[in-house]
């Protein structure tokens, strides 16, 4: 049976208990207020989830050292969707900072910046990976920062954004490559600024670059759905057409708020369509991809790609094996539409491109070793295709069980 949408009214108790004032009101619903009581550290995280989330003690203290060392960051509406109480929780591993973050031999088996993004910058903010594409990094900050990040990095020395002559710079480079035919605004999350700010980034791209494709990556559908409103779509309705990719990783996430969103997206002309990455414990399982593919469709969404977790320090951990990957992505053929079933795809090391993990550019497979052919240079690129090494998404419930009861 398909997952429900979730009810707008439900919180769950610890939500409840802090914030219930502010649903009553309507406060809750003013994406302001959302990101004016964004929780940023895990101690207020665990503080407001109370006795609903028990943590021995060690482990605690584990979870605050790692987030201590990167930034932690997510909204009311966002952490509202947890339930502490399921030992397969979807919320809280994507938010809260694992133990196994500071792990030794996770922090050396991933580099911070795998594909050379920053080696790739042909003005600040703007990578021209791909001859015809260009990805601009508009913002580093996230309302909601998502433990599996690949631009983790980017967190460190506070959150910024590119200023008016940064962004004329950025626009004139684009500009200068003819060969450049698709923008993917970015970050970060660029729908986290503000509109007339958004809005005058796409206007400048529309007016001074040839484009066939204007793209937006953004994960406020899911994370803060309300910013979805009259006045930001306003701003972008001058550069229409206009395409979102999203980041719906769980059924869980699909509520009716977040449908709303994608609604009013689509009647502003927006084409929606999801990119998930197949995480360990949160969505490895067939129903967890069914009901996320069913939910999203239900919702007016396409699946588009399920990215394999990169190689970033610290994200290890919520790596699913490339072998199951595959597997869980050939056992939806046949049960959902073909719109629902995402491309899994690998992002090669070293800025060799993306490729589908069964595609034809897969060459070679050693054991868990899988070797592509890059689509950008056509050399062959080994790719580490074995599974996160440590407890996986909610290690912290194996440190639950090995202290005993609390
Ligand atoms: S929303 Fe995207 S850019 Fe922001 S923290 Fe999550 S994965 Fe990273």
């Amino acid at each position: 049976m398909a997952a429900p949408l979730l009810p707008p009214t439900t919180l769950p108790p610890f939500a409840q208990r802090a914030w219930g004032g502010a649903f009553a009101s309507g406060e809750w619903q003013d994406w302001r207020w959302q990101l004016a009581h964004r929780l940023t550290s895990v101690r207020a995280i665990l503080d407001l989830l109370g006795d609903d989330f028990r943590v021995a003690p060690d482990v605690r203290a584990a979870m605050e050292r790692a987030g201590a060392a990167s930034e932690v960051s997510v909204t009311p509406c966002y952490l509202a969707l947890a339930r502490p109480d399921d030992p397969r929780d979807p919320i809280l591993p994507q938010v809260l900072p694992d133990p196994a973050e500071l792990d030794a031999a996770e922090q050396g088996s991933g580099v911070p910046d795998p594909f050379r993004e920053e080696e790739l910058e042909i003005a600040k903010g703007v990578v021209n990976r791909y001859p015809d594409r260009a990805l601009f990094l508009l913002t580093n900050f996230c309302s909601t920062l998502c433990r599996h990040c690949m631009r983790r990095r980017e967190w460190e020395g506070g959150f910024t954004r590119l200023s008016d002559a940064e962004i004329d710079a950025a626009v004139a480079a684009i500009a200068a490559r003819p060969a450049i035919r698709d923008v993917l605004l970015s970050g970060g999350d660029p729908l986290n600024l503000p509109p007339s700010y958004v809005g005058k980034v796409v206007r400048a791209l529309r007016e001074r670059c040839d484009l066939d494709l204007l793209r937006l990556g953004s994960r406020v559908p899911v994370t803060l759905p309300m910013r979805i409103d009259d006045e930001l779509l306003r701003e972008l309705a001058p550069a229409a057409p206009l395409w979102l990719n999203t980041h719906f990783n769980h059924a869980r996430e699909v509520t009716a708020e977040a449908a709303a969103a994608l609604r009013r997206l689509a009647a502003a002309g927006v084409v929606v369509s999801n990119q998930g990455v197949l995480l360990r414990g949160i969505n490895d399982g067939e129903s967890d991809q069914l009901d996320l593919s069913r939910a999203l469709l239900r919702a007016g969404v396409r699946a588009y790609y399920l990215h394999h977790c990169d190689p970033v320090q610290g994200v290890r951990h919520l790596r699913v094996g490339l072998a199951r990957g595959i597997e869980l992505i050939g056992s939806l053929q046949g049960k959902v539409s073909g719109l629902a079933i995402p491309r899994l795809t690998v992002d090669l090391p070293g800025g060799g491109g993306k490729v589908q993990a069964d595609g034809p550019q897969l060459r070679e497979r050693r054991g868990d070793t899988f070797v592509y052919s890059s689509p950008l240079c056509g050399e062959r690129v080994a790719v580490d295709g074995s599974e996160g090494s440590f407890g996986g998404a909610g290690s912290w419930r194996v440190g639950v069980a090995a202290a005993g009861p609390l």
